[in-house]
């Protein structure tokens, strides 16, 4: 359990971790984890070694996203060893129940493992660790935030207004925990039919660039509703590794350049 100072935990780094980046949103469903992982893969293209560390207890999709299924081994020390696929170490507490086993726990089962998950993974000397957060700002969230010194934070958000709305939130949670917010990114921005090529904009098209400014934020990328970018990520194999010369995977690798 992490140190006390006047009530609060002391924020501690994770051991063999250099720089912590948080990937949220504030709603389920707006495609936080398929960017975790392109950017989490994208920093790698850029000559980091990386980790991705998947703290969306209740619904986790790195194993998935990475192929990889199985328990982790135990270290000689008794860490948890994490499971490497494309070269990126991951941990993620799918790898830790069966998958047909939805986890059905009371709080106090969620903070021991999210404690597990944060302080006893033998990553081996990352330069980034992704975080992929759960959706939302409940007490998961605010744990993370209270607990680790996190270099900064990105915001996942459609141009949806209901999204922004939640992404607002989710930029006054960060403000208030004293973490650095690098910026929004804007998925499923727009949509390019693939034999016209007309670009529409589905989910309206300027409510992330009109938040950002009103909070001072950098839009880090704009992402497109892309059909491949959801097949190859059911398929296991991300854009960025299963077509890495695609301009479908630029705007992962320009928002790594950014972190
Ligand atoms: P979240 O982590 O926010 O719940 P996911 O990353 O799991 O969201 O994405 C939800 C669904 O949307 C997945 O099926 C994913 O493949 C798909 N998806 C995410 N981003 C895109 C995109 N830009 N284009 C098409 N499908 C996408």
């Amino acid at each position: 359990m992490p140190r006390m100072s006047k009530g609060l935990p002391i924020k501690q780094k994770i051991p063999g971790v250099n720089k912590i980046v948080l990937v949220s949103s504030a709603k389920g469903g707006v495609g936080k984890s398929t960017v975790s992982i392109n950017v989490a893969l994208s920093l790698q293209k850029l000559g980091k070694k990386v980790g991705i560390l998947d703290v969306d207890l209740f619904g986790p999709s790195i194993p998935k996203l990475l192929n990889l299924s199985g328990e982790p081994r135990i270290s000689e020390n008794g860490k948890l060893l994490p499971l490497s696929n494309y070269g990126l170490e991951s941990m993620s507490m799918g790898y830790l129940i069966k998958p047909e086993n939805p986890v059905v726990w009371r709080g106090l089962m969620v903070m021991k493992a999210l404690q597990q998950l944060l302080f006893e993974v033998q990553w081996s000397n990352l330069d980034y660790l992704v975080v992929d957060m759960p959706p939302g700002t409940g007490d998961t969230q605010l744990t993370i935030s209270q607990q680790l010194k996190v270099n900064g934070a990105i915001i996942v958000t459609t141009p949806q207004d209901i999204a922004l709305i939640d992404a607002v939130k989710g930029i006054a949670m960060f403000n208030k925990v004293d973490i650095p917010l690098l910026g929004l990114v804007q998925n499923m921005s727009h949509y390019i039919c693939p034999n016209c090529h007309h670009e529409s904009h589905i989910f309206g098209s300027k409510g992330a660039e009109r938040e950002a400014k009103n909070h001072d934020l950098e839009i880090l990328g704009s992402i497109p509703l892309n059909e491949e970018i959801c097949t190859q990520s059911d398929a296991g194999k991300p854009v960025v590794v299963s077509s890495p010369d695609s301009p479908i995977s630029d705007p992962y690798v320009d928002i790594a350049r950014k972190v």
